[in-house]
């Protein structure tokens, strides 16, 4: 800030709301800031500001409650302090703010608020020049100011020479004692010795020199006084001189704490915290580093960024439950009457956790593997893993890996970063409080990779029971064990799980819910959840079963449950609105006036329940979203129905073939991958070799279907990528269809994957192809016959319902696919296997 010429405010200043602590001109001080407003004003205006004038900001104290900032506008002190931001540090950690240090310049008062979103915005009126606190020139004054500046400047020099000039704030005061110019001082002085908040308000109140002299002499001869008596009451004692030095350690912008009992709230709360630190219960490591810590923390100002960053970590050191754990109360029988009673169904999956919960009981520490729950979403992977925490006893912490790409998110941030925070094992266990929780590793298929590193190898760390009683957090720095911890995965695939990680796992499969597993979760689990979570009870509201399945069938089309959970959720907040309404009516009235409002509608009307029925659904709802049937996409010769897998489950797929007169060639589209590109390839090839055998014609009558015809290929839905192996049954039967002019079966659906010898052989993920086969009203399932053994995976009511044809060549397919048999189809050829309804 230059000296020459007179330097002015802007007239228009961002400002800053205080609720504690004052800034006057002359004076730094250190303010913390977490209020959105202020969080605002920092990003915009103090981070990306680039002059030396966009740093200047208006400080201002605000009278109202800061917990009511939100909504309201704030009440402004009627005078500010315009200031320059010397630094500005942020962090996380509890939560996210920042520290600023801010010198302030001189007083404002604002005119009018141009804006209050997202920071306050004000037009102001400068009240001091600001080169008085700059050029010392302008001294002399005269009459009563000059002569109260006179009395003020030689009670500042007896209260200096009070003090031990050792210390380098009460040098740094006596520096400025003799640089600024007399009319300086008030400010100055005010906001270095012990005054209350109130008293500097006053001080910054008092516009005019004299007012303002007059208003701080008297607090500095009280702090002369005090630290007279203090001096007459140590009198005799040998560490006097010592503790006249020790209570002055103070900083322009802190107070010097001369009074006994505040001595120093500082020590007092380094103290707490070391009390604190010695009751942690922490292991011998972590102690020796944080009594270091403390100690450096004791040497430090308050106002250095760094005092802040050894704060935070300290306290996050002493709230770590290093020690701390919840009992574990196991008790096989409860287990899986828990297990049973949360959800229906899944059983293989609750005796393998049963089985693992067992092993547990018998032999307390268990270093077996993680146990990773894999299946489409809202299968109840989550629930279960919730489950088991509440069978154990334990505290239940979700950690979403989703989209984590960095491997600090795990193991923190290393501490000499601004705003390092630990990773999120040390944060979760810091949020449930004891060192045995059960952990669900949400998504670990979705974990990515980036320059910042792989955060699956840290992962790799955090689950190896071999290393993970010595988890090191790069924000801690010491070891934590973590081998207490039940950690639990979930995924929707294995394909995308990093292979090391995958290794150190027993994958759990859980496939989706048919028809009937989901009525039944339905009505057991999911309507009685949302009929308390919207509060209404099963005297107002009732979904009959045929709704249960229409809902189901029509409205949904997923493996797990988590869209149909959804959609009663919308039937009971439609039913919630009439039964709130139609109590208003009728009720309120003979209600008293305490009761009305929740109790209202809690009475049931006299048409209650209310039932949906097939019209009410469709008024809530909407009309059906999956509405089409298979057999009428299968009107058309060149069209067959696949299987497909997902990691959202299994799925039907329509592969659909058109030729047209041309050159010979083959055009694919639906977004599909190498794998079956080359399948489509492999189904024309074998076709073309084949096609005087199953006497096939193109389009131009030609026996080889690509000669003088295009042929085009599509697989919906085009936005999706498709790819693998398995649709090559599909393709062959598709594109014979279209050849032969003959329709496929409307109700079957094939998977498979083909060889150019015309042999099919297995693929995967069988049963999430058959429920969704099932799902779709498909009668009958073309499948490869060394496949076989896949189906006992498969519920039974699935199995009586559908007919499985096992098939090991493309004749058989065919002859399978069509009905009466394909023309050609080798009599000699072994009969394909048809499981009937097993
Ligand atoms: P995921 O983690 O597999 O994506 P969630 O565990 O979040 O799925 O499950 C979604 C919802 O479905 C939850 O409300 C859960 O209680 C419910 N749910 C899923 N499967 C079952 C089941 N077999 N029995 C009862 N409720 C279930």
């Amino acid at each position: 800030m230059s000296s020459s010429g007179e330097m002015e405010l802007p007239s228009r200043l961002p400002l800053l709301l205080t609720h504690e602590g004052v800034l006057l001109p002359g004076s730094t001080v250190r303010f913390s800031v977490y209020s959105p407003r202020n969080m605002q004003l920092v990003k915009h205006r103090l981070l990306r500001g680039t002059s030396l004038k966009s740093t200047i900001i208006g400080v201002i104290p605000d009278t109202k409650d800061p917990e009511h900032e939100i909504e309201d506008l704030p009440s402004l002190h009627k005078v500010g302090t315009a200031g320059i931001a010397v630094q500005v540090v942020g962090s996380n950690w509890p939560k996210p703010h920042y520290t600023l240090l801010i010198t302030g310049l001189c007083r404002f008062s604002v005119s009018s608020v141009l804006k209050d979103r997202p920071f306050v915005l004000a037009e102001v009126e400068q009240l001091d020049k600001l080169e008085q606190y700059t050029s010392p020139a302008s001294e002399g004054a005269d009459g009563e100011l000059g002569e109260l500046s006179q009395k003020f400047h030689q009670a500042a020099i007896q209260l200096l020479g009070m003090l031990d000039m050792s210390v380098p704030v009460v040098a740094k005061f006596r520096r400025l004692l003799d640089s600024l110019p007399k009319e300086t001082l008030p400010d100055v002085v005010a906001s270095m010795i012990r005054t209350s908040n109130k008293e500097k308000l006053q001080v910054l109140d008092a516009v005019t020199l004299e007012e303002r002299f007059k208003m701080a002499l008297p607090m500095l001869t009280r702090q002369i006084e005090a630290l007279k008596l203090l001096q007459k009451t140590r009198k005799g004692n040998p560490d006097n001189e010592k503790r006249v030095s020790l209570v002055h350690k103070g900083f322009p912008g802190r107070q010097f704490n001369l009074d006994e009992e505040n001595e120093d709230e500082d020590s007092d709360d380094t103290t707490a915290l070391e009390r604190k630190i010695y009751g942690a219960n922490m292991t011998e490591a972590a102690l020796k580093v944080c009594i270091k810590e403390l100690k450096r923390l004791k040497k430090m100002p308050q106002s250095m960024p760094e005092y802040a960053l050894t704060r935070n970590y300290l306290d996050l050191m002493v709230e770590l439950p290093w020690n701390k754990n919840s009992k574990d109360c196991l008790d096989i029988r409860a287990a899986r009457t828990f297990l049973d009673n949360d959800h229906y169904a899944m059983d293989k999956l609750k005796r393998r956790v049963l089985e693992y919960l067992a092993v547990r009981q018998l032999k307390t520490s268990l270093k077996g593997p993680i146990l990773c729950f894999v299946g489409p979403p809202g299968v109840g992977k989550t629930s279960v893993g919730r489950s088991i925490a509440r069978t154990l006893g334990r505290e239940f912490h979700r950690i979403s890996l989703g989209g984590v790409c960095d491997q600090s998110d795990i193991r923190g941030h290393r501490r000499t970063y601004v705003g390092s925070m630990p990773g999120r094992i040390i944060n979760g266990l810091k949020t449930v409080g004891v060192n045995n929780p059960v952990f669900l590793l949400d998504e670990v298929d979705k974990l990515g990779k980036s320059l910042q590193g792989d955060p699956a190898a840290a992962l790799l760390e955090v689950l190896d029971p071999e290393q993970n009683h010595s988890f090191t957090d790069h924000y801690l720095n010491v070891a934590f064990d973590l081998s207490q911890v039940l950690f639990i995965a979930t995924a929707n695939t294995t394909a995308t799980i990093p292979p090391a990680l995958l290794d150190r796992m027993e994958v759990l499969q859980v496939a989706g819910y048919t028809q009937e597993e989901k009525m039944e979760i339905a009505h057991r689990h999911l309507i009685p959840k949302q009929l308390e979570e919207h509060g209404l009870t099963p005297q107002e509201l009732h979904i009959p079963q045929c709704t249960t399945q229409e809902i189901i069938s029509r409205y949904t089309r997923e493996a797990g449950v988590r869209s149909l959970e959804r959609k009663i959720g919308t039937v009971c907040r439609a039913v919630a609105v009439k039964v709130a309404e139609g109590q208003n009516i009728s009720n309120m009235e003979s209600l008293t006036p305490e009761c009305q409002g929740q109790q209202a509608a809690k009475e049931a009307p006299p048409e209650m329940p209310i039932v949906i029925d097939h019209a009410a659904l469709r008024d809530i709802l909407g009309p059906p979203v999956f509405d089409m049937e298979v057999s009428e996409r299968l009107t058309l010769p060149g069209v067959a129905l696949g299987l497909a897998w997902t990691p959202m489950g299994g799925e039907i797929m329509f592969v659909e073939a058109s030729q047209t007169e041309g050159e010979g060639q083959l055009t694919l589209t639906g977004q599909l991958g190498d794998v079956m590109k080359e399948s489509a390839h492999l189904a024309i090839s074998w076709l073309r070799a084949n096609a005087k055998a199953y006497q096939l014609t193109n389009i131009v009558g030609a026996p080889d279907p690509l000669e003088g015809s295009d042929i085009h290929l599509h697989f919906p839905a085009g936005a999706v990528t498709k790819d693998g192996p398995s649709a090559g049954v599909t393709i062959v039967t598709c594109l014979a269809s279209l050849f032969s002019g003959r329709l496929v079966r409307s109700d079957v659906a094939m998977s498979g994957e083909i060889t150019l010898r015309g042999l099919v052989l297995p693929v995967g993920g069988i049963k999430d192809k058959v429920l969704a086969a099932y799902r779709a009203g498909v009668k009958c399932v073309i499948l490869p016959k060394r496949n076989e053994k896949d189906l006992e995976d498969l519920p039974a009511n699935v199995r009586a319902n559908l007919d499985f044809i096992m098939v090991s060549s493309l004749d058989q397919v065919l002859n399978s696919a069509f009905d009466g048999g394909f023309p050609g189809t080798a009599s000699a050829c072994p009969q394909p296997q048809i499981l009937s309804k097993l």
